[in-house]
């Protein structure tokens, strides 16, 4: 009784056992990155969960009462998180926020605001260049934390990167499927550009950064427009939306719906195979003769 009351009692503020880390994470993707890099040797604790919304979320008490005791916080970085400064407040002293886009290379969002402020595309890990980048940084920042297990997170990681490569030989073979002029990704929300700046789309999102940007009736109209001047094969949803609009999209243009694509990396799957998800779908809606 009382050791499973001990038991209770450290578990939140010490990672499980056989962990030497314990490591907060505020992006699911994240999270699967910091279990491949650190293996056993970490505890990732995932605040944002499946089912959240990455560009909403924001840690309540009870989320950093879970993360009591990380000695690291990860985040996706570029803007995505707005409650940084307050984060860094909270915890500082007591842990290390490691902002893992940071240093990667940008691509700007939508100027969409009157004051002129040239936002940053938050979406990077749709660049499986990104993500590899991101590997090694997560890896040192494991590194610096457990000195003694250093040589097993670079170990890890390159091995992790190898997957990646992997990954990138099989997405560029797909996509060789789909015929160039039909190299168009049409999509919910503007999730999509760092993927269709790797592999060669012309990105075309319904709506802005975020799910809540909606087109006003003339942006609609010129969307329909553009839509049918690059004969569109097809507009894809996403598995955590599927606004209205996209059906009278396709009611409007006769263009077909593809399959949900996994935009924010929710949904409880890994990197890879959220990855591996998207492509399919997209070669598939693309590649197909109607
Ligand atoms: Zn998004």
């Amino acid at each position: 009784m009382f050791r499973a009351l001990l038991t209770v009692a450290l578990s939140g503020v010490l990672p499980l056992s056989g962990a030497v880390l314990k490591i907060a994470v505020l992006h699911p993707l994240l999270g699967d990155l910091v279990r491949q890099v650190g293996g056993t040797q970490v505890e990732a604790i995932d605040l944002i969960g499946p089912k959240g919304d990455p560009h909403h979320f924001e840690p309540k008490p009870e989320d950093l009462k879970k993360a009591e005791g990380a000695t690291i916080y990860l985040v996706a970085g570029m803007g995505l998180e707005g409650y940084l400064p307050k984060l860094k407040s909270v915890i500082a002293g007591k842990a290390t926020l490691v902002d893992v886009g940071a240093t990667l290379p940008t691509l700007p969002g939508k100027d969409d605001d009157d004051d002129h402020s040239h936002s940053i595309d938050p979406h990077w890990w749709h660049s499986i260049d990104r993500f590899r980048r991101a590997t090694g940084i997560v890896a040192e920042a494991l590194a610096s934390a457990s000195p003694e297990n250093a040589e097993l997170f670079r170990k890890n990681a390159e091995i992790y990167r190898t997957e990646l490569d992997d990954l990138e030989r099989w997405t560029r073979r797909e996509i060789s499927k789909i015929p160039r002029d039909r190299r168009h990704l049409a999509t919910a929300h503007a999730a999509f550009n760092y993927f269709c700046k790797d592999f060669g789309f012309t990105p075309h999102p319904v709506q802005g950064l975020n799910l809540e940007q909606m087109p006003d009736p003339k942006e609609l109209g010129a969307l329909v427009k553009d839509l049918k001047e690059n004969h569109i094969a097809a507009i894809f949803p996403e598995k955590e939306s599927n606004p209205k609009i996209l059906m009278t999209l396709t009611n409007d243009t006769g263009i077909r719906l593809g399959e949900p694509l996994i935009a924010d990396g929710t949904g409880g799957v890994g990197y890879l195979e959220m990855f591996r998800h998207n492509v399919a779908a997209i070669v598939k809606g693309l590649s197909e003769h109607q």
